[in-house]
């Protein structure tokens, strides 16, 4: 999907592929950063799809016990409808776009993007008092905006290193143990803590997600790691 960029703007991806030289490993695929450092002694886990008041408390209480930090990428219809709750994740977590209802029409130009951001910018400044800087498509799709769209609106796209494949799983033990097969350093890990229009297929609610969540927490200590938001991830990516 995000190869369709490079595809697009043969120039551009050079051009990224020169940047990343400058950094240890790369980190960009397609103008989407799709893992941290090695180094970074850190994983980021991201929740799509919420808030939803029927998973996200629990999830936020899992973080809590263990105490981690992670970065949900909201739906602005989900956020409008849940400001408290929305609020609650902001305080100690970190907060992206997921755009507004999970649609994949405004990735068809960049002024359908722009139009969608019209929409979802005023929620977040309304809810949060602030703008926010990291995106994640939906379905991962990116379409036609690349990243001069994205810099233009100050973005940073997030893809994944890895899927939990949680919106399929019916079995919290079995997402567990697909995590804690992939977990290494800098890794990105999605998982989704709501349940988006048209986002997933599967049982329809996020209890695998829930029961998988301590053993995923655990097996992060357990390898001397730290889970963290993209933002921190981003920080001790920096090459030293
Ligand atoms: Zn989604």
């Amino acid at each position: 999907m995000f190869d369709l960029i490079a595809a697009r703007a043969p120039g551009l991806w050079r051009g990224l592929n020169h940047a990343r030289l400058a950094v240890e490993v790369p980190l960009l695929r397609g103008g989407a950063v799709y893992r941290g450092s090695p180094t970074s002694g850190a994983v980021a886990l991201t929740f799509d799809d919420g808030p939803d008041p029927r998973w996200t408390p629990r999830i936020l209480d899992a973080l809590a016990e263990a105490d981690a930090r992670a970065t949900f990428f909201f739906l602005a219809t989900a956020m409008a409808a849940h400001p408290a709750l929305t609020r609650e994740v902001a305080a100690r977590h970190e907060i992206g776009t997921h755009l507004h209802d999970h649609s994949l029409a405004p990735m068809r130009s960049p002024a359908a993007f722009a139009a969608e951001l019209a929409r979802v910018l005023p929620i977040h400044a309304q809810l949060l008092g602030q703008r926010p800087t990291r995106l994640r498509f939906p379905h991962g799709h990116a379409g036609r905006i690349g990243p001069a769209e994205l810099r233009e609106h100050g973005l940073t796209a997030y893809h994944w290193t890895f899927s939990s494949e949680d919106s399929r799983a019916f079995d919290g033990a079995v997402v567990a143990a697909r995590v804690r097969l992939r977990l290494a350093p800098g890794a990105i890990v999605l998982l989704h803590d709501g349940r988006g229009p048209g986002s997933t297929q599967g049982p329809g609610h996020r209890e695998a997600t829930i029961a998988a969540l301590p053993a995923i927490l655990a097996a992060i200590k357990e390898r001397g790691l730290a889970a963290v938001t993209l933002a921190e991830l981003a920080a001790r990516s920096q090459p030293r």
